[in-house]
């Protein structure tokens, strides 16, 4: 049989495990990506991101995460290197919160306890958690290190027949029949495409479907722990301190430094620019864990920096899109939680591309895609 020919344009978690999942069952994938493969531009290329079940009040996803935590860990055998840490995960919510959100693990199939209040300061003396603030831990969560996971994947990729990598190229055009012009000139041709350009890939899909996306900037401190990380061994992930700016944490893993942030740091912006910033966006992380972490040093923030996603601008979810008869696939927006759920995502577009009858990932956006009309954008694209 002759193999399928997919074409990946992006090298993040998305693309690159959307490749894996191709050429493991017999396609021919080319990849490209504009930087490097891995991507350090990619929004996945970090130190860290958080694994977890917990989506309070959503069993659909609380169900979706547990598969994806398996999902990574099936990642990880195939890799052979460890990537996932098993730090658990901490998430603190008014005291009455507590009992559904332990109910709905509980259905999904996850671990979980209750930590009252006073536990909560006993056991963890560093952190300020909110008056009438219990949490709920789950002790299965972690950390993915994401950037020695990317690394693994592209080097396994790297080592298989039937994969080609095209770091250093920039995707300038997607037609419908799935063509993929390169800056420069040249031509990647597909049976089918798939786009997952993150941030970028208004600039390849249709402008109805990019007007329908908004583009978030969301700063973030890397901390070095006071007084020392030996201090903080045992702290697990807190995706939420319960607090109105919703504030989260990612503890020291391996040899990476604390991250801290808050829903309240992410903005939407027009446009991808820089990663420096501004003053004012570092201060008011500053200024919050000023009050949720005892020992905080403002010296010790060993920098900030910002990151980029797209989103639904309706659901402000995730956008799968399929583009004319089914020959390009689109990850249009990664929504703040794709990393997590990227395992699934990954095979559910490795279906479409294949045409197998596409694996449920629980995510309803990526379940029911988005059905466009071929037009393209031109040669050259948006900037
Ligand atoms: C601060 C922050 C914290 C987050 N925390 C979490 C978390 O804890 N858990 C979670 O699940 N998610 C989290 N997310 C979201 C998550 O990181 C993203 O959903 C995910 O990494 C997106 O992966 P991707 O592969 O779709 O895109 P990306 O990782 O951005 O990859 C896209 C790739 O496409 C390439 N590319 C773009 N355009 C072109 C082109 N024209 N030609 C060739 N190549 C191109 C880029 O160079 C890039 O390598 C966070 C995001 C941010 C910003």
């Amino acid at each position: 049989m002759i193999p399928v020919r997919v074409v990946v344009v992006g090298g993040g978690v998305i693309g690159l495990l959307t490749a894996m999942e191709c050429v493991r069952a017999g396609a021919q994938v080319e990849l490209v990506d504009q930087a490097g493969i891995p991507s350090r531009l990619a929004t996945s290329h970090d130190r860290h991101r958080v694994v977890r079940a917990l989506h309070r009040g959503d069993p659909v996803l609380t169900r979706a995460a547990v598969r994806a935590h398996a999902g990574w860990l099936e990642v990880e055998r195939r890799l052979g290197t460890r990537f996932y840490h098993q730090v658990g995960a901490l998430t603190a919510m008014p005291d009455e919160r507590v009992p559904a959100e332990l109910e709905l693990l509980r259905r999904a199939g996850a671990a979980a306890q209750e930590l009252p209040a006073g536990e909560l300061a006993a056991r963890f003396p560093r952190v300020r958690f909110p008056a009438g603030r219990s949490a709920v831990f789950e002790p299965a969560a972690g950390a993915v290190l994401a950037d020695r996971m990317l690394a693994a994947l592209a080097g396994w990729l790297r080592g298989v027949p039937g994969v080609r990598l095209h770091p250093g190229r920039r995707a300038t055009r997607v037609g419908p029949a799935g063509g993929v012009r390169l800056d420069g000139g040249s031509e990647l041709s597909g049976d089918r495409v798939v786009v997952a350009a993150g941030p970028w890939s208004r600039e390849l899909l249709p402008a109805a479907l990019g007007a329908d996306l908004t583009l978030y900037r969301q700063t973030m401190l890397s901390y070095s722990p006071i007084p020392s990380r030996d201090a903080w061994a045992g702290t697990p992930a807190i995706p939420a301190f319960g607090t109105p700016h919703g504030a989260w944490l990612m503890p020291p893993v391996a040899d990476t430094p604390v991250r801290l942030s808050a829903a309240s740091a992410c903005r939407e912006v027009p446009e991808l620019t820089d990663r420096v910033p501004p003053d004012h966006w570092r201060n008011q992380l500053v200024d919050q864990f000023r009050e949720l972490l005892v020992d905080f040093d403002p010296a010790a923030v060993l920098g900030a920096s910002d990151g980029y996603y797209l989103a639904d601008r309706a659901g402000g979810g995730p956008v799968l899109a399929r583009l004319g008869d089914g020959a390009v696939w689109a990850y249009a927006a990664c929504g703040g939680m794709s990393f997590k759920f990227a395992p699934l995502v990954a095979r559910a577009l490795a279906d479409r591309a294949l045409g197998r009858p596409p694996h449920r990932t629980g995510l309803a956006p990526v379940d029911q895609p988005r059905e466009l009309a071929p037009t393209v954008r031109p040669s050259g694209g948006a900037r």
